[in-house]
């Protein structure tokens, strides 16, 4: 089993997403009907301070993220494979890109056994035009300062090779420049019909809908996993009419990013868990203590801690889990041993070592690699690009060096070939 390599979570998302989905999120906000809280309502969303600077921080903090991606998935996915064959001059490398689903990270959060507030409609409200234009010029002017400062830093650091994007950002912003586009998205952002019934973002169907085109064009080559935030309007109910599953152009699983403001055990989440347990769909969710907004004392952090998933494990034996990362960024070491019990204990959890970006902590995972030999045939590789590149540690030959200093040929086998291919329970 397993001639193919396989970077099980990485991400292949661009600045041009980020921007139009902010885009989006101003358009909400301005209208009213962003839901910060439950319930929405104007008097509610007027009383609510800083959400405009919230924005201005949330494009810089996501440029910092992306800020080695390149300018279309496709080129992303051409990176990857040509890093890979350089560390590896023999075989292929396939990926895992895991889309993410930040619009409702300024929103109401879902704690345990919360609930979603009633559906608004799937259409976009109506705005101010003038008024939404001159706030995103504000908005873009602000990013704009703050993308020819870095480029300042960066020529100052001579950190050329990831900060490679100054003018591609630079033209990102006058592409997106204009917000009649947003506006005339009402709810025809989605290229692929089949997929209808959610509230539709700009950013959100932009990625989408690229990974869709990708999957198709490539064929083999990538295995992208859809995100689930179960805030986003009809998602849920897309999800289990089970269109992003079927045909040329689909997905292989689902991405949860609890940390964005969903405890995973919030009521809708069942509804997610029984469809890809009777539909042998693996989950991969955020399970480290860091992660984005890059904080390790972010609000919403404890939502992913490994022990809300027990219940999930055990109620839906069937279901694959990838706890990511591994618990990591923990000092303790907590969740990372929380999750090697529940390997042990069960036949459905994975991890993976996404974002190990030196070899000071892997070897605390290889202990652990070696001390629990169930690990052997339950953790994968992954790289985490670009956010990888965000700790400024590693690019993507040191990371590859890493891990071959760390683990043994048959060991990165089992890690990047046999592991993966289990996981998503395909035929390779
Ligand atoms: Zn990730």
């Amino acid at each position: 089993m397993g001639n193919h390599r396989y970077d099980a979570h990485c991400h292949i998302f661009t600045l041009k997403y980020a921007v139009k989905e902010i885009k989006n999120m101003l358009h909400d906000m301005l209208c009213g009907t962003y839901p910060f809280h439950d319930p929405t309502s104007k008097a509610l969303f007027a009383a609510r301070e800083n959400w405009f600077d919230d924005l201005k921080q949330l494009l810089r903090q996501l440029y910092e993220l992306i800020h080695a991606a390149g300018g279309s998935e496709e080129e992303n996915l051409n990176f990857l494979q040509e890093e890979a064959i350089k560390a590896f001059p023999s075989g292929d490398l396939r990926i895992i890109p895991l889309m993410m689903d930040i619009f409702y990270m300024l929103a109401y959060p879902l704690y345990k056994d919360g609930d979603i507030q009633k559906v608004r409609g799937l259409k976009m409200a109506q705005v101010d035009e003038k008024e939404y234009q001159d706030r995103w010029n504000e908005i873009l002017d602000d990013f704009k300062t703050y993308v020819q400062l870095q480029k300042l830093a960066l020529k100052a650091t001579a950190k050329g090779e990831v900060g490679g994007n100054v003018e591609q950002a630079l033209q990102i912003i006058e592409e997106e420049r204009h917000v009649a586009e947003t506006l005339r998205l009402k709810s025809g952002a989605l290229k692929s019909t089949g997929f209808e019934g959610f509230y539709q973002t700009g950013g959100f169907c932009y990625h989408l809908n690229n990974l869709v085109d990708l999957v198709i064009k490539r064929k083999g080559e990538l295995y992208p996993f859809v995100a689930i935030d179960p805030r986003r309007p009809g998602i849920i109910d897309t999800l289990v009419s089970g269109s992003f599953f079927k045909g040329d152009g689909r997905f292989y699983g689902v991405k949860l990013y609890p940390r964005m403001g969903f405890h995973p055990q919030s009521k809708p989440m069942d509804a997610v868990y029984k469809y890809c347990n009777d539909n042998h769909l693996p989950i991969i969710f955020h399970c480290g203590m860091g992660g984005f907004p890059p904080s390790t004392t972010w609000k919403y952090f404890d939502f992913g801690n490994p022990l809300n998933f027990e219940p999930v494990v055990k109620k839906y034996p069937k279901l694959k889990i990838d706890f990511a990362h591994l618990g990591s960024s923990d000092p303790s070491y907590d969740w990372a041993k929380t999750i090697v019990r529940l390997i042990n204990e069960n036949d459905n959890v994975y991890s993976d070592l996404a974002c190990y970006t030196s070899t000071d902590e892997l070897k605390p995972m290889k202990k652990l690699w070696d001390a629990n030999p169930k690990l052997k045939s339950r953790l994968m590789f992954g790289t985490d690009f670009d956010v990888m590149y965000f700790t400024g540690k590693v690019n993507m030959q040191i990371y590859y060096k890493n891990f071959k200093t760390i683990f043994k040929p048959d060991e990165l086998k089992l890690l990047m070939c046999d592991n993966p291919v289990k996981f998503m329970g395909i035929n390779a």
